[in-house]
């Protein structure tokens, strides 16, 4: 039997970072589907916020405006100034962990600007932020390697709740095929976002809600799932990021036309408003046909920012530039489209990580969540640049916190093991049944051009129904897919099957949730409801699983230091 005081499943940024917190006193399961160093959080490029005051005077209080601000005032207040206070002390902590940050002259760590950021407070290392601070954690974490034992390329199926207590997870040992239960005092989810969803998407192939999907399945609504946040800069066809730091130092937005367009949308940011803004526009400037050489793309322009400063401040750009498409940004601008970046919503958490199931916040014993897959919510409607990779490191450490104090006076759960085991080996056996002729590639695509294309920047209720209707006949045809590989070992097709069931249920719960928020806010832009609508939807939205699909519920937005207000940039 598998037993660990408490179990992680996810090893990015949230991840290992709480793992950090518990092992102080307690032994740690830490499981990811990836080796922890492939995370996502690793392809972070443009930086991690803290309100330091390096470069210019700036306060926690003016990055707690910036950060409501930025999310249309549907953020949780209390958590987000709780989270910008802790920010300049967690980075000083990374510091000391052995995470190099960039220097400014006189030895301080450097600070950019951000959209939305009205101060520059964005602490990086070049444009590999996230990929230095992963492998400083990561480092910690081998150091402890006495109570954190690492399950790597492990896959986590579901959770195991046994009378409202969660006490483990099912998982599987992907080299060996071993299907196995984890017991556990408490389960903390780092599981990470879903932007693999859409066809253009900045996220890595791990990215597809297993984590938000085994929580809904386990009775846990989702919170906020309408709000996706698209980046303005993927690269075009591809969706590859080039950081936000681009513009933070000075990039431009060029339409077809060479107009710095940003002018007519956000005259007073330009190219530094908020993603959901500058996503916007670009969008309006290609369905209006201005898009480049009348293609669906903009150009991003880094020409005159110079050689040196391109090497210094974003040579990994650079050269994603000249290795996918040939193209060196010192001398030509990059052709860049809206891609889906981020997961606003999620697993709904008090401002401890602690899982909660309802409005009234009813906590589900022993369930935590942290980092992208949980939404606490300091984001609201739109998150600003640089401020997940602070929340999966400020909350991944509170939430282990909480999680250390749970387990410390919790018991083992006696719950039937085999019974618990047998679920997945189930689901595993039905798949290995099929002998359908569907091509799971081909429903994978055709999910992803939908929510592209009637769930995207722009939404409103007929391409949403519609959107729905399409999701429901993908999730028939996966059921009588063709499964080639029917082997134990290292079956990857297996898990990909597994996946993409889990994505098609995420889509069809983010297109439904867009179709009940009648407004427009943040990320989330109805034509059809072009206004906020504070009135009827300053509330977060729950959506659960019922008897004939699902039932979406409210939950109130907790306003403390900032009345919500018109957003103009
Ligand atoms: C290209 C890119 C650039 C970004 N740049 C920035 C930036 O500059 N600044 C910023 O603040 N934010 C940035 N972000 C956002 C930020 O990186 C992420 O939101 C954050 O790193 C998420 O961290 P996490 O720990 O929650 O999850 P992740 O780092 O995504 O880790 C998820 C973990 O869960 C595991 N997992 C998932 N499902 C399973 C399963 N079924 N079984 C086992 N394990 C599982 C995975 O293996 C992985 O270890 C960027 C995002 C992208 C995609």
């Amino acid at each position: 039997m598998i037993k660990h005081d408490v179990l992680i499943v996810g090893s990015g940024l949230a991840g290992m970072r709480s793992a950090l917190e518990v092992c102080k006193d307690l032994d740690v399961g830490l499981l990811s589907k990836v080796y922890p160093s492939r995370s996502h959080s690793g392809a972070a490029q443009g930086g991690i916020a803290a309100a330091l005051g390096n470069s210019e005077d700036d306060s926690w209080e003016e990055h707690m405006f910036d950060t409501v601000k930025g999310g249309d005032y549907l953020n949780d207040q209390d958590a987000v100034e709780i989270y910008c206070q802790a920010a300049p002390r967690v980075i000083y902590e990374l510091e000391h962990f052995g995470c190099v940050f960039s220097r400014t002259a006189d030895g301080k760590i450097a600070q950019r600007s951000f959209g939305g950021h009205s101060k520059p407070r964005a602490c990086f290392s070049a444009d590999r932020t996230g990929h230095a601070i992963l492998h400083a954690l990561h480092e910690q974490v081998l150091k402890n390697a006495k109570s954190i034992k690492i399950y790597s390329e492990w896959y986590m199926h579901q959770l195991v709740v046994v009378e409202g207590r969660c006490c483990g997870v099912v998982v599987s040992n992907v080299r060996t095929g071993e299907v196995e239960v984890i017991h556990a005092k408490a389960v903390i989810f780092a599981t990470g976002g879903y932007g693999r969803v859409y066809k253009i998407t900045t996220n890595a192939f791990a990215s597809t809600a297993d984590g938000a999907l085994a929580a809904f399945h386990a009775g846990v609504p989702l919170e906020d799932t309408e709000f996706v946040q698209f980046h303005p800069s993927g690269l075009y066809r591809q969706g590859i990021l080039f950081s936000e730091a681009a513009r933070g130092e000075g990039a431009y937005l060029l339409n077809g036309n060479g107009d710095r367009f940003m002018e007519e949308y956000a005259p007073s940011r330009m190219e530094l408003a908020p993603r959901d803004i500058v996503a916007r526009a670009e969008q309006s400037e290609i369905d209006a046909g201005r898009g480049v050489n009348g293609e669906a793309c903009i150009h991003l322009d880094l020409r005159h920012l110079g050689e040196a400063r391109i090497m210094e401040r974003l040579p990994q750009i650079r050269q994603l530039g000249i290795d996918f498409i040939g193209v060196d940004c010192v001398n030509e601008p990059l052709p860049i489209q809206p891609s889906a970046h981020y997961s606003m919503g999620g697993i709904p958490t008090d401002m401890h990580g602690q899982v909660v199931v309802d409005a009234d916040n009813t906590p589900m014993a022993g369930f935590f969540a942290a980092g992208e897959c949980a939404c606490v919510s300091v984001h609201g409607a739109n998150r600003l640049g640089t401020n997940s990779l602070l929340e999966a490191t400020v909350f991944g450490e509170r939430t282990g916190r909480r999680a250390l104090e749970y387990a410390r006076s919790a018991e083992f759960a006696a719950f039937n093991e085999g019974h618990e085991k047998a679920r997945v080996l189930k689901q595993i056996e039905e798949i290995f049944q099929r002998d359908g002729t569907e091509s799971y590639n081909d429903i994978r695509n055709e999910m992803k051009e939908v929510m592209m294309e009637k769930c995207g920047v722009f939404r409103d209720a007929d391409n949403l129904k519609s959107c729905i209707a399409t999701i429901q006949g993908l999730q028939e045809r996966h059921t009588k897919g063709r499964v080639t590989d029917k082997g134990r070992l290292f079956n990857t097709e297996l898990y990909e099957i597994i996946e993409l069931g889990n994505m098609l249920k995420m889509a069809e719960i983010i297109a439904t949730t867009a179709l009940a928020r009648q407004e427009s806010r943040g990320g989330h832009y109805r034509t059809d409801f072009p206004k906020r609508d504070d009135q009827e939807f300053l509330k977060h939205s729950l959506v659960y699983q019922s008897e004939d699909g699902m039932e979406i519920k409210s939950k109130k937005v907790i306003v403390t230091k900032y009345q919500p207000k018109e957003r103009t940039y």
